[in-house]
């Protein structure tokens, strides 16, 4: 009370508004992923407004986004031309069906997405988010098959690891047992191949040999099931969400010819690692590597809108072609379908792209990263370091000689993100993977500053650790 009476009117009056916003939202809400009893006891955040890099609170606070909004963030927040393009398409159209009619803002983006992805995608198929966009790829791949006169052809195979989003398809071709183990009875078959986990792998930490094996592992499950195997499902590079899995380099390449050699489709999943998230506009530039399938979301609209897409091959395209009668038409939709405004927000973002020579840019931004995370390690509780371009994962362990991870109770990863928010930075950990993705545009002063809060932060949980 004595610390109200001491404020301004003009703050009282905030002060109050945002106790009421809290209330409510504790009173009428439900967050995604979220223990809602936590939640009642937290002093929860609610942001207000955003720009450039920076988030603010309804109090004023401002943090720097470490993590692009959950990932989709590319040019930074209130960006004019992104801002002025929804603003344009507003006075034209917000909405209208794409299912029998059309409109410039989705042909224009469709054309300038076949532009620059890999290339043997040629169509695209628009939906509304992540797992919506691998749904559809899912039931693609299992019609295409149907087309080609292969029924028998209508298991995924995945990688143990990896996350696709949370309806029940892309949990079925998902592997983190956390979140999706109460739904297994709901879930489809699949045949798992184990992640290349470097740090985690049995025997040994040799990129080489864990290369060598996993992608072993990897024929021995196609070779025997391609009979009836519709495709392989993974996110190319690094898998994202099971804690920023990286690749061994070649691994994608191996994984291409593996697929055809065993005559399978090869569904790459970059709705994380599209849009220059990796270092180049898709993960399978790196390796010049062009999928049958590829899903796209997150960072397409440069984190403004809600936008998917699926990609596909002509070959695939062409299978659906037929009479009428025949019903080979791809029976899938969703209400707000390739959206104008998101399309516009789309269209603009890759303007940007050009324009700002964001991926050029990214690339001292990316080495200076990998320099400075190298000090991380001085910390004791840390354990391994990975990164592919702007995406970077650090692995927390009680300890760094036996590698034995945190238990889920000790919510190591959510004590140092609490730590890093009051330092002025917001983050959102995988279990005990501290992650950064910060939006592309993110300038080597505030990466560094970003680093620093990480560090001090993930530093004082390990001091605290060992004095208890
Ligand atoms: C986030 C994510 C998804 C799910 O996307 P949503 O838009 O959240 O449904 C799918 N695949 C990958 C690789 C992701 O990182």
């Amino acid at each position: 009370m004595e610390l109200l009476i001491k404020k301004g009117k003009g703050e009282r009056r905030q002060s109050r508004v945002s106790s009421t916003l809290k209330d409510k939202d504790k009173r009428f809400l439900w967050h995604p992923f979220t223990q809602m009893r936590d939640w009642q006891e937290e002093d929860i955040l609610v942001i207000e407004r955003a720009q450039g890099v920076y988030l603010e609170d309804i109090q004023g606070r401002r943090y720097l986004d470490g993590v692009s909004s959950l990932w989709c963030n590319i040019h930074g927040h209130q960006v004019p031309e992104i801002d002025r393009a929804i603003e344009d398409q507003l006075k034209k159209v917000a909405h209208s069906t794409f299912l029998g009619l059309s409109h410039a803002p989705a042909v224009e983006l469709a054309e300038k997405l076949i532009e620059i992805s890999p290339k043997r995608l040629t169509r695209v198929f628009y939906s509304d988010s992540g797992s919506e966009a691998v749904e559809i790829a899912l039931k693609m791949a299992f019609q295409y098959w149907r087309h080609r006169e292969r029924p028998e052809k209508k298991k995924f195979a995945k990688l143990t690891l990896g996350y696709h989003g949370d309806t029940l398809g892309s949990v079925s071709v998902g592997g983190m047992d956390l979140f999706h183990e109460i739904f297994s009875s709901l879930l489809f078959e699949t045949y798992a191949i184990p992640s290349p986990y470097r740090y985690r792998w049995p025997g040994t930490r040799d990129t080489e040999k864990v290369k060598e094996e996993s992608l072993a592992a990897m024929e021995e499950v196609l070779a025997r099931h391609h009979k009836e195997l519709a495709a392989l499902v993974m996110e190319p590079l690094i898998q994202g969400a099971a804690g920023m899995i990286d690749q061994p380099t070649g691994y994608i390449s191996r994984a291409r010819e593996l697929t055809k050699k065993y005559n399978l489709l090869l569904i790459f999943d970059e709705v994380a690692t599209g849009f220059g998230r990796t270092g180049t506009m898709f993960a399978s530039d790196q390796e010049k590597v062009s999928p049958d399938i590829l899903t796209a979301a997150k960072g397409l609209t440069g984190g403004y809108l809600p936008l998917a897409v699926t990609l596909t091959s002509e070959e695939i395209y062409e299978a659906f072609l037929g009479n009428y009668g025949e019903k080979k038409t791809f029976f899938h939709g969703h209400t707000y379908t390739a959206n104008p405004l998101a399309c516009r927000a789309a269209l603009a973002s890759l303007e940007l792209f050009k324009k700002k020579r964001v991926l050029e840019r990214l690339r001292p931004k990316i080495a200076f990263l990998r320099s400075r995370l190298e000090d991380f390690y001085q910390i004791p509780i840390v354990g391994d370091i990975r990164q592919v371009g702007f995406m970077i994962g650090i692995e927390l362990v009680r300890s760094r000689e036996t590698q034995e991870p945190f238990d889920w109770n000790d919510k190591i990863g959510i004590r140092v993100i609490q730590k890093a928010r009051a330092k002025g930075a917001i983050l959102r950990p995988l279990g005990s993977v501290i992650v950064l993705m910060p939006p592309l545009v993110m300038l080597e002063r505030e990466l560094s500053r970003l680093l620093e809060i990480t560090y001090q932060s993930i530093k004082e949980v390990s001091e605290e650790i060992k004095r208890c």
